[in-house]
């Protein structure tokens, strides 16, 4: 990430977009700092591509203010906005080739610096990869090189800002891969602040600065991929972003920063910093990787269920009164196994303070 900037570039205040049979999002409130890559991810229908579209200008807020540079663009039309934007379905001109094309990003606006539109062309084609690919009619392209002269197109007159809206979902996985290495390469080179969405977990991870977590039109967490991975803020996020454990409880014993949890069929002793009383009902997560195969304090006797040879590892689905726990391995496994996990790697996402 480049330097951050004290002034966001992106802010939503308190953004609300009501249509006539849904309110597609609710009292949205974040900013994007300069150079950042930062992504909306989240399932279908929670707001992500309404909230891109608030951005672009295609739409207005029904209420709050979206700022761009600090000033207020809450009704004013895309072209006003120096932005540059990919949708998903790519929407290449296919009667014009390839250069007239990203050619058609500069109908009206002239290229920045001091260089014709052909050059502003050709340099943008040698950026994203397609030198030579001038004259090529879009349908004589794979799927990932239409996608990149649509970025072409998007980045032509120098925008300050970069939308994407899953510009990878017609892709198949392996594409889709290299393909989001690529993008945030290019974004990291050019030092562009990117607003990203997808409802791809494992994409916002892996690409992005901050991600912005939303469900039913709201934002849940926002933070760095780790920081949404390793301390969820809300049961869905725990829930939504990786594989994990989920735990309810109510807490029987506090002693110092050590709770004691009663999971109903067991006690497990949780660590937290937040300010919990006995009685007190909690739901904690624990992810695959951080449950052992070898006794500890925290001792679950499971079945399995199956597992998944993926390669680099196994995932067990074990069964543990009739919850599903998903647990990492690297060895071949009996019916039965017991688990544990350390008290420190819980983490609590509701109850207390
Ligand atoms: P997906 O991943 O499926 O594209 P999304 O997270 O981008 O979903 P949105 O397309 O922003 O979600 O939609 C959010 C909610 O607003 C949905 O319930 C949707 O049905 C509703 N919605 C979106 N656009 C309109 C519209 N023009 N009129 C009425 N409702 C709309």
């Amino acid at each position: 990430m480049n330097t951050v900037a004290s002034e966001p570039i992106v802010s939503f205040e308190g953004i609300t977009k009501q249509y006539a049979t849904a309110t597609a999002v609710e009292e949205l409130t974040f900013s994007v700092q300069e150079g950042e890559f930062f992504t909306l991810v989240g399932p279908s229908g929670c707001g992500k591509t309404t909230t891109l579209r608030l951005l672009g200008g295609f739409e207005s807020p029904s209420e709050g203010v979206v700022r761009l540079h600090g000033e207020d663009v809450s009704g004013a039309p895309p072209e006003s906005r120096d932005i540059g934007v990919v949708f998903q379905n790519y929407a290449l001109f296919p009667h014009m080739t390839v250069a007239e094309n990203v050619a058609y990003g500069l109908k009206f606006q002239e290229p920045p610096g001091n260089v014709s539109k052909s050059e502003r062309v050709t340099e943008l084609l040698s950026l994203v990869g397609l030198d030579g690919f001038e004259e090529r009619d879009p349908t004589a392209l794979s799927g990932g090189q239409r996608q990149r002269v649509a970025i072409a197109r998007a980045l032509a007159p120098g925008p300050d800002l970069l939308l994407l809206d899953e510009p990878m979902s017609a892709l198949d996985a392996r594409l889709r891969e290299r393909l989001r290495v690529e993008i945030q390469a290019l974004q990291e080179e050019l030092g562009i602040t990117t607003v990203y969405v997808t409802h791809d977990q494992e994409e916002a991870l892996a690409v992005s600065d901050r991600v912005a977590v939303m469900q039913d039109g709201q934002v849940e967490q926002v933070g760095t991929p780790r920081a949404v991975y390793h301390e969820p803020a809300t049961r869905f996020v725990a829930e939504f972003i990786g594989d994990n454990n989920v735990f309810s409880g109510t807490v029987t014993d506090t002693a110092g920063d050590t709770l004691t949890v009663d999971l109903e069929t067991t006690d497990v002793t949780v660590e937290t910093s937040r300010d919990i009383s006995p009685r007190d009902d909690v739901v904690f997560c624990v992810r695959p990787e951080q449950f052992s195969l070898e006794s500890g304090v925290n001792q679950l006797a499971t079945t399995v269920q199956s597992s998944e040879f993926l390669g680099w590892t196994t995932r067990l689905h074990l069964d543990w009164h009739e919850q599903e726990l998903l647990v990492r391995a690297d060895t071949e496994l009996d019916e039965t196994v017991t688990v544990s996990f350390d008290p420190t790697d819980a983490h609590l996402v509701t109850g207390g303070h």
